[in-house]
């Protein structure tokens, strides 16, 4: 049999990659080669996109595996020892070579590298270790870079891994414990819980302000993580439930949310078809909301444990909880004002700074938002009072309809 060209092996393990949604770019220290030193930037000044969709994937990363070969047999994953896919695996020197010719074509803004475990978990850690370390120390590389990090691996590879990628990320994968130990029974999650939690004190120690010159920090863009949505029964309720218990207990950047995809000769315990695309998006909302709005995980609205399909999570919980509006966007705070369907970070802070001169009115609101129909109900401004339109049974049918595939949050 001959070998596959260096293409083919892109082809197949780009493809197997294509899986991992826990990738993203922000966060990031600025490095350049604007001195005329090193390869590549960090800086969107150079015209290198920080590409996001607004659902939080990134889209301008060379996103692949080191290799599909893989000792274990999760039951979820297409690159399972079980599963019958072509195989392949890359050089380290052909990751390194694909990276910087791609960069130096504009091609990609950095590297995301993950593999299927060869041999052991030190072994395949060393590889992924290697192309980071060559593509910092040999060639100077100052893309980003995101490095899987494999839990079982010892916390010397781990700790060299964090001080040339930017990003680290560990996949929890399902969001319940047993299912878990049920579908991948070589992962352990007290194992992937103790690498978590070493690599959170790595960055907060990274962190902290230098005595004396510190050439790296560990990973200074975090760590991040996958859920897969609709492989086990977990609910919405409980997969939010697990996030706010990352962000608080490892402190990390991300939750991602893949939407589950049925493999080739699945196993007959995983369900034989894709959740809605909507309730992968849905999720991502509602996290956004206890991320970045402030909102306590009770505060996320849910029916039967799941998030509305068809509304989004803020517009939910605010017909849900009628009895916190309408707002006075004259008087109240910026949280208060955040929970108002239709409001988003920027138009709040846009009203909390034009209303230290004037009071604002209905049009001041309709030029800090996209929709003011969906606003209007919800707010109290100078000239203008939903009545009882706030709390009228019909007020969902009179709000406009979301676009299909909508991915603007808010
Ligand atoms: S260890 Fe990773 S690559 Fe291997 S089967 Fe499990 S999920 Fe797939």
């Amino acid at each position: 049999m001959t070998a596959p060209t260096l293409r083919r092996k892109l082809e197949i393990l780009a493809d197997a990659a294509k899986y991992d949604a826990s990738c993203a770019s922000s966060g990031s220290v600025k490095r350049t080669s604007l001195d005329g030193n090193g390869v590549g930037s960090t800086d969107s000044g150079m015209g290198i996109c920080h590409a996001y969709a607004p659902d939080g994937r990134c889209i301008s990363l060379l996103k692949i595996l080191l290799t599909n070969f893989c000792v274990y047999d999760c039951a979820y994953c297409i690159n399972r020892v079980s599963s019958n896919v072509p195989r392949a695996r890359f050089s380290v020197q052909e990751v390194v070579d694909l990276t910087l010719g791609f960069y130096k074509r504009n091609y990609i803004e950095g590297l995301f590298l993950s593999s299927g475990i060869i041999r052991g978990a030190d072994y395949t850690m060393e590889a992924l270790v290697r192309v980071a370390r060559t593509l910092r120390l040999e060639h100077d590389f100052r893309g980003y870079i995101h490095l899987k990090l494999i839990p079982e691996a010892s916390p010397e590879l781990v700790a060299e891994a964090g001080l040339y990628a930017d990003r680290v990320s560990i996949n929890i994968e399902l969001p319940r414990e047993e299912s878990l130990s049920s579908l991948a029974p070589e992962k352990d999650s007290r194992t992937i819980r103790k690498a978590m939690g070493g690599v959170r004190l790595a960055i907060e120690s990274g962190a902290e302000p230098a005595r004396k010159a510190r050439p790296r920090r560990f990973a200074p863009a975090g760590q991040s993580t996958q859920l897969i949505v609709g492989a086990d029964a977990a609910s919405d309720a409980e997969i939010l439930d697990r996030s706010a218990g990352l962000y608080g207990s490892y402190g990390l950047k991300r939750v991602y949310y893949s939407g589950f995809s049925p493999i080739p000769d699945g196993s007959s315990r995983l369900p034989p078809a894709r959740p809605p695309l909507m309730r992968e998006h849905r999720l991502y909302q509602a996290d956004w909301l206890m991320r970045v709005y402030g909102f306590g995980r009770g505060e996320i609205a849910l029916d039967g444990g799941m998030l509305d399909l068809d509304i989004d999570p803020k517009l939910a919980a605010a017909l849900r909880d009628r009895g916190d509006f309408p707002v006075d966007v004259n008087r109240a705070d910026r949280e208060r004002l955040l929970r108002v369907p239709g409001l988003g970070v920027t138009g709040v802070d846009r009203l909390i700074s034009v209303r230290r001169y004037k009071r604002l009115t209905l049009e001041d609101v309709k030029r800090a938002c996209r929709s003011l129909a969906k606003v209007r109900p919800f707010i109290v401004a100078d000239g203008w009072s939903p009545g009882a339109l706030t709390d009228s049974a019909g007020l969902r049918g009179l709000l406009p309809k979301e676009r299909p595939r909508q991915l603007e949050l808010f």
